[in-house]
């Protein structure tokens, strides 16, 4: 009997699995603590008993509950250890977490990061060194935290065609826009409610401007598409100018407003096909199941040609949901390790260029004040006819110098949705125009 496929792993006869932790915040602490809780789960799942070799951090006098000589501010050292099979990456950033994946790729380890900003700009040059190692690259918590998405892509779903990816991927743009629907408190109060509470960081600029919905927008496309998508590929507009008028003004079309990153294969009529992806707040139906998702919430949606519509809920951020995926992947490279052979690297063969916004379809919504006076109503209609984009519905609300107009369109290219917008701003009849935002999740 090989003692390496001892499915007990009472027997591994094979010699223990080294690991080296980059990071000992809020997500390599839980990862530390867990992996020592669950030792002997781990060993007997993984074949082999795993190893705590090192942790790197920046301040070593800080008391983080381990033992003191596993603890270095030398992580170029640590991941390069002839003793280190597997380090995982949780410090977050570009650099020196760039380099030092490199190094511990080009020495033979396997890695597995959390890190969206990173993968959005470097997935390709980092897959491409795991591959010449022959090593694993593994980064399921990097998107939507605890929730599985990235290997049901990659690996249950290798078979499919995946036509869309829609999804709620950050928790703090979502607490935000829930609590406003909820309270209809505006943006700026309940972004310093988010602060006190825990949800939003001292500067949210990456969260609320959509940059980091967009680095998870960019790995998303990646796989689901076959195709190397940047985080610089992804349209991105964030949730500042949504205001507590917008979220009352959802409920009157029956939809609420979420963050959406979205992605999609996009079927030219010379039957050509291109990526789109994209992140801006939505409005979507309040049947829509991104709808009910609140509060820190994450929720992924995919439709595949022939799996359909699947939805993937649970908690998108935090240190022991996101140490549950690290730790996931951490068993799936350990395994490879001991019973030999490696878990897929991305796949970029199809290559499929990339939709400009301007020409997705999509519908607006646009919230005006307009001028109280006969006609008013016609001029704007006129400006949406011109650019062949019709109007789904029409709300009038006021009167007087607070008249307001709100209009929802059908879908249309967005070049001819944004031409007719700066079409109102230069009409007299319109005071000011308030608010666009998008409407999704319908398919008219
Ligand atoms: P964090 O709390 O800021 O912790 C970062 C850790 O990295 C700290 O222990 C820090 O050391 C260490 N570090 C930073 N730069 C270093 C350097 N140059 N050398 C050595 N150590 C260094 O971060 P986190 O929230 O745990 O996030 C870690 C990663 O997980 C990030 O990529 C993040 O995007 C990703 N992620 C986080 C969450 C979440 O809910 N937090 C969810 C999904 C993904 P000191 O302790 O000495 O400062």
């Amino acid at each position: 009997m090989n003692p390496t496929h001892d499915p007990t792993g009472a027997s591994t006869g094979g010699r223990p699995i080294g690991l080296a932790v980059l990071g000992m915040g809020n997500v390599g602490t839980e990862v530390v603590r867990i992996f020592d809780e669950s030792a002997d789960d781990l060993r007997a799942r993984v074949g082999a008993p795993l190893e705590l070799r090192g942790v790197a951090v920046r301040d070593l006098t800080r008391a983080r509950g381990i033992a003191a000589e596993l603890l270095t501010d030398d992580a170029e050292s640590l991941v390069t250890r002839d003793d280190v099979d597997i380090v995982v990456e949780l410090m977050g950033g570009i650099d020196p977490a760039r380099g030092l994946i490199r190094a511990a790729l080009e020495s033979g380890k396997s890695v597995v990061t959390a890190n969206k900003a990173l993968l959005a700009e470097y997935t390709g040059e980092l897959a491409t060194a795991a591959a010449d190692a022959k090593v694993d690259l593994y980064f399921e918590a990097a998107v939507a935290g605890a929730i599985p998405v990235i290997r049901p892509l990659m690996q249950s779903l290798a078979g499919d065609t995946v036509e869309r990816v829609a999804g709620i991927v950050n928790g703090t743009t979502n607490f935000i826009l829930s609590a406003m629907d909820e309270t209809g408190a505006d943006y700026a109060e309940t972004l310093a409610e988010a602060g006190r509470l825990g949800y939003a960081e001292a500067d949210p600029t990456a969260d609320v401007e959509g940059y980091d919905a967009a680095a998870k927008a960019a790995i998303l496309a990646s796989i689901a598409f076959h195709t190397r998508i940047t985080a610089a590929d992804v349209f991105r507009e964030g949730i500042s100018s949504v205001t507590a008028a917008d979220l009352v003004a959802a409920r009157k079309f029956d939809c609420t407003v979420k963050l959406l990153s979205i992605c999609e294969r996009i079927r030219d009529a010379d039957g050509k096909q291109r990526v789109s992806a994209r992140v801006y707040p939505a409005l979507i139906p309040l049947s829509h199941p991104l709808a009910t998702v609140n509060g820190a919430f994450n929720a992924v949606v995919v439709e595949a040609r022939s799996a359909g519509r699947l939805m993937f809920y649970g908690q998108g951020a935090g240190g022991a949901p996101t140490a549950s995926a690290v730790l996931g992947d951490l068993v799936m490279a350990a395994r490879n390790k001991v019973h030999g052979g490696r878990g897929p690297l991305e796949s970029t063969y199809a290559k499929l260029p990339v939709a400009p916004i301007d020409d997705v379809t999509t519908r607006y919504y646009v919230s005006m004040r307009v001028a109280d006076r006969p006609g008013v109503l016609a001029q704007i209609a006129n400006e949406f006819s011109k650019r062949s984009v019709s109007l789904a519905a029409v709300r009038q609300e006021g009167a007087g110098d607070d008249a307001r107009l709100i209009v929802v369109t059908h879908r249309a290219p967005d070049r001819a949705q944004s031409e007719c917008v700066a079409a109102l701003k230069d009409m007299d009849a319109v005071l000011m125009v308030s608010s666009v935002l998008r409407m999704e999740g319908t398919d008219d």
